[in-house]
């Protein structure tokens, strides 16, 4: 196909690209372009990025609209059609399992081996070994020995072991939730950490909360040299967001290879079953039941329906968070954005169909006309530029994984010999719609998404019956 172009440019006419897009305001964080450009598309690649008129056998006309990178999601549940359906309409062409990942590599990438809409990553998760390793009976997080029983020496072998054959079988990189591991002792987290560290992979982990869930992490990652990235800081933070973003960034400026990521709610959501609710919840309070909120019905919960539902079993809605740490960790610097997507049995957490959405539409565009309509004044600095949004969607994520995964050089930019992973939507318009009632409703504005070379998404609409998406894995250490 290039060779085609080749000889196109040397006998003078001008090459038929696969695909072209006209006209519109071309984003790109990684070399600051914001301007009117063509591109033209090759091979599942950009051929071409430039003023001159294009011609192409497919042509997208994007006046008036933003055309950036496709969006990378760091922290993606869901992992079936269905989901990839949901973040596709969202904008997002990469979407990677990192925290809870899976305990067989080989098995997970196999199984979506035929391709996917969008690409598809996963690590190799200390939760899921763990739970393998001690037997645990829970389907998605633990709930016996894989949560509340200390590993033996032996167990701790196991589970590094666990780990390091993970990553080999090709990995993103190594996922971790101290909360659903309560009995992981300090030794066995070293472990972990221990072979991240070996191995220079990023350990992405839901830390204990607070600033002292902090302290440990970026402890362990100090003793053993590993590189940390901290997931959903807005929820592991709540109050404490602002210090830990500063306790970030205080690190980072002292040479420490960490990195963070925030979703743009005020509720967060999790298995009821599951140690991180058990333990809080159990012991507390009646009142702070009210807190939680139970999908299907709506209702709060109190001491009666609360021990009801944990029999059941299911997505819970968890309300302890305020908008205005949400609006700390979306716009700080330091964090990338990242969906904490969270599908179930047909339920879920609205920021599984609409967290890009709603950072361009909420906290880029609405926040500013907000403050330009209260006063004339200088911009807040808790409002994000359209660019710095976009770097936090792609570019950083992609960044973030680049020393370990080698093919994501090639995503996150929009340059010649990049892959062809575009998102084009209408800054005017892009929003959200999804609501905790209603958390399947796609967004408004997210007009074309591309995935090497091929439209997964046309005038807002998901296209039907292709698959794209490709394999993203590391390469496997030495
Ligand atoms: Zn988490």
């Amino acid at each position: 196909m290039i060779t085609t172009l080749l000889l196109a440019l040397q006998l003078g006419t001008p090459p038929v690209y696969d695909r072209v897009i006209l006209g519109g305001r071309v984003i790109d964080p990684a070399s600051n372009l914001d301007a009117v450009r063509n591109i033209g598309l090759q091979g599942g690649r950009i051929a071409v990025i430039t003023t001159r008129a294009l011609s192409g056998r497919d042509t997208i006309d994007a006046r008036g609209l933003v055309v950036a990178p496709g969006f990378i999601d760091l922290h993606a549940h869901g992992q079936t059609p269905e989901t990839y359906r949901f973040y596709a309409l969202d904008g997002v062409t990469t979407a990677l399992e990192l925290e809870l990942g899976t305990s067989d590599v080989a098995a997970w990438y196999r199984e979506r081996s035929a391709g996917e809409l969008v690409n598809y990553g996963v690590s190799i998760g200390h939760i899921k070994v763990r739970m393998a390793v001690m037997h645990d009976a829970g389907t998605r997080m633990p709930v016996g020995d894989g949560a509340y029983r200390d590993a033996s020496a032996a167990q701790i072998a196991e589970i590094a072991q666990g780990i390091e054959s993970g990553l080999r079988e090709g990995a993103v990189d190594i996922g971790a939730g101290f909360p659903y591991t309560p009995a992981a002792t300090r030794d066995e987290l070293l472990a972990v950490f221990r072979v991240a560290a070996r191995t220079k992979t990023p350990i992405h982990v839901h830390i204990r909360p607070g600033v002292s869930g902090l302290k440990e992490a970026l402890a362990l990652a100090g003793e053993t040299n590993a590189p940390l990235h901290v997931v959903h800081i807005n929820s592991a933070g709540l109050a404490e967001t602002p210090a830990m973003l500063e306790m970030i960034r205080h690190a980072r400026a002292h040479g420490r290879d960490v990195t963070t990521e925030a979703y743009p709610y005020d509720a967060g959501m999790t298995e009821i079953q599951s140690a991180t609710i058990q333990d809080v919840y159990k012991a507390a309070p009646d009142e702070r039941l009210a807190e939680l909120e139970w999908p299907p019905t709506g209702e709060r919960l109190n001491r009666e329906s609360f021990e009801r539902y944990t029999r059941l079993g299911g997505p819970l809605v968890i309300h302890t968070n305020t908008e205005p740490m949400v609006v700390a960790a979306i716009t700080s610097p330091v964090t990338i954005i990242a969906s904490d997507a969270y599908w179930q049995d047909g339920t879920g957490h609205p920021r599984t169909t609409g967290t890009f959405a709603r950072v361009l539409g909420r906290y880029v565009r609405d926040a500013r006309a907000d403050v330009g309509a209260q006063h004339a004044a200088p911009l807040r600095h808790d409002t994000l530029s359209l660019m710095d949004a976009i770097r936090k969607m792609t570019l950083m994520p992609a960044q973030r994984l680049e020393a370990r995964v080698p093919a994501m050089r090639q995503k996150g930019r929009l340059r010649v010999g990049a892959d062809a992973d575009i998102t084009i939507f209408d800054p005017a318009t892009v929003i959200d719609r999804s609501t905790y009632r209603e958390p399947s409703l796609a967004p408004v504005g997210i007009q074309h998404v591309i995935v090497n070379g091929v439209s997964v998404v046309a005038n807002g609409r998901a296209v039907e019956g292709v698959a794209p998406g490709k394999a993203v894995r590391g390469v496997a250490p030495r």
